[in-house]
Order: C-alpha cells, then structure tokens, then sequence
C-alpha cells in the first residue's frame, strides 16, 4: 500500500482507518512512515503524529515516534511496539494520528507505505521468563506507577529503565508505554528481590491519558472501524481484570500543545475511575491544579485515590531541577497484585522523599491509617514524620479544607490534633510555603451517621 495524505490541526482527534489487505503466506509486515516538515517553522519542537495497526483480530504495533528505517511486524521480533505472532492474512488497518500539530496554517504532508514479505524469518524468538521476587511480607515499598521506554516515546531500552530504577533502590517500577504491551513480557523478565517490575500501559487517547497497571492484555481505545470506545467501558474492563486504572496528569496542557494530555472525558469526572495521578513529574502548577481536583471528586463523594508518577521518558528528566514523587505503599507482601491491591485501598502516601506516618483514633477507640475507615465521629489525628526539613510545614486537610497547619522544626517528630467535629475524610500534607508540596497522604474516612 502506498498512501499519501496531508494533516491539518483539524486532524487532531480524528480517528479515519485506511484498510491494507495482507495477503496468505505473508511473514512480515514492514510500515515505513514519513512526513514534512518534522518541525513547525521558528519551533524546536517537532510535531507529533504515531501509527496504530490492527491485525484482522485486534491491535498489533504502536508507533509513538516513527523511526528512519520505519517498523517491522513478525512472528518472532518485531520493532518495539509490535507484538510477536504470526502473520494473520486479511483487510488489516492503520490509523495515522495527530497528537500534535502546532501551526494551523503549514499543513503537514506523510507517506505511508506498507509492503509485506513472505520470506522465511531467520531469527530465534525470544522468550522471556518472569523474574522471580522473594517474599518480603507485609511492609511500605517504594515505587513508580508510570514511565515509557522505547516501545513507545522513551529514550531507555526496558533493561536501561530497569537499571535506572535499580540505581535508586526503589522496591518497584512500573512500565507504561503509550498504547502497547509490547514490552511486558520483558520488563516482568527483569524482576528480581531487589525489584519489583510492574506491567501497565498508558490507554492515550485524544480526550485524555490513562494509566493501567498489572495489565496482562492490551487494552485498547479504538475499534478496527475508526470509534473510539467509551472510556468507562475500558476502564471496567480494565478494573474486571483486576488492574489499576489511572486518570494521568488531568490538568496537563491539553491542544494544540498536546491533544489527549489534558483530562476531557466529560462521562469521567472521575466516573468508575479508581485513581488519579496529582504528581506527574515534578512538581508543578499543573499538579497542584489535579490536587484540587482530586480534593473535589473526594468532597462529591468519590472514593478514589491519588497516585504519582514520574511519567519518566528520559534519563536527564530525572537530573534536571524539580521534585518528582514515589508512591509509598503498605502492601501485604511485594507482588504485583499486593502493589495494585494497596494502591487501590489507598494504603500509600506520595513523597518526594520525607516520611509521614499517618493515623486517626476515633472517640469510641478505633485506629484507623490512610485507606481506613472510621465512624464518623470526633478524632485525633495523628502524623510521625521524619527526613523533614526546616522551613517546611504539615498541613491537616479535613474535607478539602486547610485545617491545621504547623511548622516543622525538627528532622522527625510526631504531631497530634484534635477533630472535634465530625469530618467526611482528611489528608496530611507537607509543604513548604514558597517550593509547593513534598508529600500528601491518601485519606482516612469517616462514614456512619453523625
Ligand atoms: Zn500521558
Ligand atoms: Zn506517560
């Protein structure tokens, strides 16, 4: 197939297939894509356009940033992206998709070529065994929910992210490419005792980014005929097969800087959502906008937590200036599941570094940490906190509002305050008044009548 069209930012969240027909005996599919001009004029930033193709049964390769020599399909080693398995003859599908366009006015010209082979291919498949983890029992583990290697816009192979990762003793990372799971099977190869390797995939679509984790499948937004399926279809499916699902950096910068970075699924505000990440990155503006947000979605009754992750594409993101948070997790042993599950309870805090122990004992005796619920009734709150530093400050959150907040004078210490009215749920902050925040708990409920 040869195909040659023109884009416009009018393309943006256009979703149009173009059908090729792979004829029997086929043993490799080879998509070469280019286009010009890769950057606006008087912009450093290139334009942003990635491929999808489906197989005759569902999707098969992403391509979130096309390369030179273009990708290959195969049963046995396919191009980052692509999924091994034989090739299945029949009408397949590609979808050429603008995710950025940045001037209006300079269309943007692409070819597409695809061209199957029938040679026999020499190589050997590889197989990856999952890496084994030594049970460590229940305990807090530190990790990332969120970073990208080459299966999709990153930089780093798996084994360079799991190194990097491994470098800064974490106990688990996660690897979510954008739109495949190409890479799962070798990132779960790279476990071992001293880290954990968790499978998600980022679900990016034009309204918005999710990130699922612990999946075994590839979860996919559009159907072989061009729909975009409803977001919360996926996400049930994604919760049913016991993952995470994740809305991503909700209040990022959304067209024409980046179309789907920015959280716009009216039907998902948070709908059946069971996370949302507040700390993408470092942090940043943005992130205290999804901090509101999520604080809002807690006061309308939304019992969903918050995540952070690094969104990691690059080593030197990670150098720069700038605070990027760990999830710290109570989780009943390092697995995969115990992860997910933990996370899912709201067991976990998000820190960039201090500790924060977070508790509350009810009037009636009853000890409750983050993720716990309570009767609803007075409390006392309680904060243990250690590897603080001066000038920094905890701040007591009751139902979206400031609370209490005292300075913090010393490295570690703990710290009591009354609720003497009953509250709906409360979080604990730790901040410094001109840098923003260092870490925030999940929070502890209370429900029952008052
Ligand atoms: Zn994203
Ligand atoms: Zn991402």
């Amino acid at each position: 197939m040869n195909h040659r069209g023109r884009l416009t930012s009018d393309d943006m969240r256009r979703l149009k297939p173009l059908h090729f027909d792979v004829p029997e005996g086929t043993t490799q599919v080879h998509v070469q894509f280019d286009y010009t001009p890769l950057h606006p004029a008087g912009h450093q930033h290139r334009h942003q356009l990635s491929l999808m193709v489906f197989d005759p049964d569902g999707p098969r390769l992403g391509i979130s940033r096309p390369g030179k020599e273009g990708a290959y399909i195969n049963a046995v080693r396919p191009s980052p992206g692509g999924v091994p398995a034989p090739i299945k003859p029949g009408i397949w599908t590609v979808f050429v998709l603008v995710y950025r366009l940045l001037t209006p006015s300079e269309p943007v010209d692409y070819t597409l070529q695809i061209t199957t082979t029938s040679d026999e291919i020499s190589a050997e498949p590889v197989v990856w065994q999952p890496g084994a983890v030594r049970s460590r029992g229940p305990g807090w583990y530190r990790g990332d929910l969120h970073a990208h290697s080459i299966h999709s816009d990153g930089s780093m192979t798996i084994a360079e992210l799991v190194r990097f990762w491994r470098e800064r003793e974490v106990d688990f990372m996660t690897l979510s490419d954008h739109d495949t799971i190409s890479g799962l099977a070798e990132v779960r190869s790279l476990a071992a005792d001293d880290l954990l390797t968790l499978g998600g995939m980022e679900i990016s679509t034009f309204l918005g980014h999710a990130v699922a984790v612990g999946v075994e499948e590839w979860f996919d937004w559009r159907t072989a005929d061009g729909r975009q399926i409803p977001v919360p279809e996926i996400a049930q499916a994604v919760i049913d097969g016991g993952a995470l699902f994740t809305i991503a950096h909700p209040r990022d910068e959304g067209e024409p800087w980046c179309c789907g970075c920015r959280w716009l699924h009216e039907d998902m505000m948070p709908g059946n959502a069971l996370a949302v990440e507040i700390w993408n990155g470092v942090w940043a503006e943005r992130n205290e906008e999804a901090l509101r947000l999520f604080y809002s979605w807690l006061n309308r009754g939304h019992r969903i937590v918050a995540t952070s992750g690094t969104d990691l594409h690059r080593r030197s993101q990670m150098e720069g200036p700038g605070r990027t948070a760990l999830n710290v997790v109570f989780a009943e042993d390092l697995t995969e599941k115990a992860i997910v599950a933990a996370v899912k309870a709201g067991r976990s805090y998000l820190s960039s570094g201090p500790e924060l122990g977070f508790t509350a004992t009810s009037a009636s005796g009853v000890t409750a940490m983050v993720g716990d619920r309570l009767p609803l009734e007075p409390a006392t709150v309680e904060v243990c906190y250690d590897a603080v530093e001066a000038g920094q400050l905890l701040r007591l959150i009751v139902d979206g509002m400031p609370y209490a907040e005292t300075p913090v004078h010393d490295v570690s210490g703990q710290l009591r305050w009354p609720l003497s009215k009953p509250a709906r749920w409360c979080t604990v902050e730790l901040r410094h008044p001109d840098e923003g925040l260092f870490a925030v708990t999940n929070p502890i409920w209370f429900e029952g009548e008052a």
